[in-house]
């Protein structure tokens, strides 16, 4: 009974205490969601103050400070056995849509302010303009980004231009198409059919070198089809790594490119303008069910970069 007695009591003191602590952050399920993912990927904390001399340093510290990243790249030298053989894979991979992607792209010249500010602040990048008419861009794991002509004609800011490079370039930074397809294996590997890609893969990238060496034998037509459909099969694989990242990753790259606008003091909103226009593109995929896409709503991720302001105050608060 005493006992009941004293945990009554600490309830009736604690809550006032709790109720308190809740009405500071009073968070809906899916600002509980936003901040966890921002918890996890934000990156203000430590990014350098703006200089105007070393725009990179921006792009230094997400990779120096990001944990995870900077694990996935020790082991790359490190890798043994089926490790070392996913990132071979992964690499051929890389190769064989690099070589298909260049030809319908052309460079991205004809802004030549453009190009001259991200080669200034990114160093080595490559941007190409690519004809197809496509309302995306996309971001090779080497440094090379392509923007197609659909989304460039719905931009209308030179800011919202750098919003899409900022947020391709996340992607690049952290390497993210190598990383998701090292998961990808990785999963496949754990259902045992790793081997049976394995050796399509390399197949296809064996007959593709042959190709290009000019050295070609045996091309009766039964192997050539027989090829064919190898290196048909190799290719989407390679496209499926190549433009596809995790939902995660996207989210990542979203909440990199809001806070280099800021760190530009560009403007965050301009992300937001982005992803709204895209999402006018095609209004019906706001009834898309997430769960089962495999990338986030844009109607997620700008309430995700919306959530933000709210997420910073929260933390001002907290100090
Ligand atoms: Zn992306």
């Amino acid at each position: 009974m005493k006992k009941l007695l004293i945990v009554a009591l600490l309830i009736v003191v604690m809550c006032p205490i709790n109720a308190q602590k809740k009405q500071d952050v009073k968070l809906t399920r899916q600002e509980q969601k936003f901040k966890k993912i921002l918890d996890e990927y934000d990156v203000i904390d430590y990014l350098p103050y703006y200089s105007d001399e070393e725009g990179e340093t921006f792009w230094n510290a997400i990779v120096d400070n990001n944990e995870e990243f900077q694990k996935f790249l020790k082991m790359i030298p490190e890798s043994k056995g089926w490790k070392k053989e996913i990132f071979q894979e992964v690499y051929r991979g890389n190769k064989l849509s690099y070589n298909e992607q260049i030809p319908y792209a052309r460079s991205f010249k004809d802004i030549d302010w453009m190009e001259m500010f991200f080669k200034s602040h990114y160093g080595n990048i490559n941007i190409h303009y690519s004809t197809l008419d496509y309302v995306n861009a996309s971001t090779l794991p080497l440094g090379d980004v392509f923007v197609y002509s659909g989304l460039v004609d719905i931009l209308e800011h030179y800011e919202e231009m750098v919003a899409v490079l900022a947020h391709e370039f996340a992607h690049f930074m952290y390497q993210h198409s190598m990383q998701w397809a090292y998961s990808c294996e990785k999963q496949k590997r754990k259902n045992k059919t790793i081997a049976t890609i394995t050796a399509v893969v390399s197949a296809a990238a064996d007959m593709y070198a042959t190709m290009n060496g000019a050295n070609t034998t045996g091309s009766s037509e039964a192997n050539s089809k027989y090829y064919d459909s190898i290196f048909e099969s190799a290719k989407n694989k390679s496209l499926k790594y190549q433009f596809r990242y995790s939902k995660d990753q996207e989210l990542q790259a979203d909440i990199i490119a809001y806070r280099f606008l800021d760190w530009m003091g560009m403007g965050h909103e301009n992300m937001i303008v982005v992803l709204e226009k895209l999402r006018k593109q095609n209004p019906m995929a706001d009834y898309e069910d997430e769960e089962k896409a495999d990338h986030p709503l844009l109607k997620n991720r700008i309430a995700l970069l919306k959530f933000i302001e709210k997420y910073d105050s929260m933390k001002q608060n907290q100090k």
